[in-house]
């Protein structure tokens, strides 16, 4: 392509939303258009983007009948269900936010940082993966090239931003003591730990778990590496903490496990613990990398190896990840 692209961001309102307009802005994505659009109930009102103010869109099926090139969807699952073929019907390059598309065959689940080359193949729709699954693969990447990985197991710390405006909501309600009726979670979130991400499946892990165990596997490119994973949501209103416990396949020296995450892509090294240095959510919060730290030995295992993993759910975990995919394929296009 050698012209600017013409860009839409579908669910502009919404918490992902209005951080793809924040991250495009910083990142000065290139762009000729840009439309912003969301449900019937948002249409007409105004977004100020890049000093311009723009006017959101209802999302149709007519949407896409107007020259468009890449679409940011992060509007739910059954939004994507219904509009993502329509839009890759018309020529335009999805890339997704739900859990819709994400495994399926015949589309790319990306973190660019592990795996742009799935990119190429696309055939109109690019998922993004869940937010604690996407800090995991940048944690996990350089641990499987240099030693294998035998088997992982999750312990996840997540922020009710995940949860969208309703996660949110409900712990302020509940810090600022108003007993109003609970939106999102099936318990209180304030003072409280619910292991309990996402609906419950038949195998009594909930989707959330399974999202991780799934999509380990496709982008790792992997299916025999076991994984493990439980899903907690904690009163924290951005950035997800993970424990990751791995079994990797070779032997390892812990000086160079610092060294390799302190080259890694989109990582930073923070771990000195004589200095309390360690990732934290409130640092990661309003920033794109994914701090790693408490790395050390697990002696109950051969070449175990434990690490804690911080990142901002919002922006690495959802709207970060899908610039730098639309990024990526920005480069593949001009091929
Ligand atoms: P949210 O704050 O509730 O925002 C939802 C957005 O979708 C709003 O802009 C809403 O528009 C729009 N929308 C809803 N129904 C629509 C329809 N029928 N047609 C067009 N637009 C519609 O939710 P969110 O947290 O931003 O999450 C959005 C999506 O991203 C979800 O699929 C979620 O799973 C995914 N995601 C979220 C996170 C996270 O950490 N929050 C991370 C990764 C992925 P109105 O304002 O007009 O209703």
């Amino acid at each position: 392509m050698n012209r600017k692209p013409n860009i839409a961001v579908v669910g502009a309102t919404g918490v992902v939303g209005s951080t793809f307009l924040k991250v495009l802005e910083e990142r000065d994505f290139p762009f000729e258009n840009i439309y912003f659009m969301a449900s019937a109930k948002s249409a007409g009102k105004k977004l100020p983007f890049k000093g311009k103010e723009y006017v959101v869109e209802e999302l149709t099926e007519n949407s896409f009948d107007k020259p468009i090139d890449i679409a940011l969807f992060s509007a739910g699952g059954g939004t994507s269900a219904k509009f993502a073929p329509i839009a890759a019907s018309k020529g335009v390059v999805v890339v997704d936010n739900s859990s819709q598309w994400r495994m399926d065959p015949e589309v790319p689940l990306v973190v660019p940082e592990v795996n742009p080359q799935d990119i190429e193949w696309n055939k109109g729709i690019i998922a993004n993966p869940n937010c604690s699954t996407i800090q995991a693969m940048v944690a996990l990447k350089p641990l499987q090239d240099k030693y294998g990985i035998k088997r992982v197991i999750y312990s996840t710390y997540q922020a009710v931003s995940g949860s969208g405006v309703k996660g949110i909501s409900d712990l302020k309600n509940g810090l600022e003591g108003k007993d109003e009726p609970l939106q999102a979670y099936a318990h209180p979130i304030a003072g409280n730990c619910l292991p309990h991400i996402d609906v419950f499946t038949e195998n009594g892990y909930t989707k959330e778990e399974m999202k991780m165990i799934n999509e380990t596997h496709k982008i790792l490119g992997d299916d025999d590496i076991k994984v493990t994973a439980t899903t907690v949501r904690v009163p924290v209103f951005d950035s997800h903490s993970e424990s990751i416990n791995i079994e990797l396949e070779k032997p390892f020296e812990i000086e160079d496990i610092f060294e390799l995450f302190k080259n890694a892509p989109g990582v930073v090294l923070q771990d000195d613990v004589e200095n309390n240095v360690y990732p934290l959510a409130l640092d990661a919060a309003g920033t794109d990398p994914v701090y790693i730290g408490r790395i050390r030995r697990d002696f109950s295992v051969d070449n175990g190896l434990n690490i804690w993993v911080v990142a901002d759910n919002i922006r690495k975990g959802a709207a970060t990840n899908a610039i730098q995919i639309a990024e990526e394929l920005l480069k593949v296009l001009e091929d």
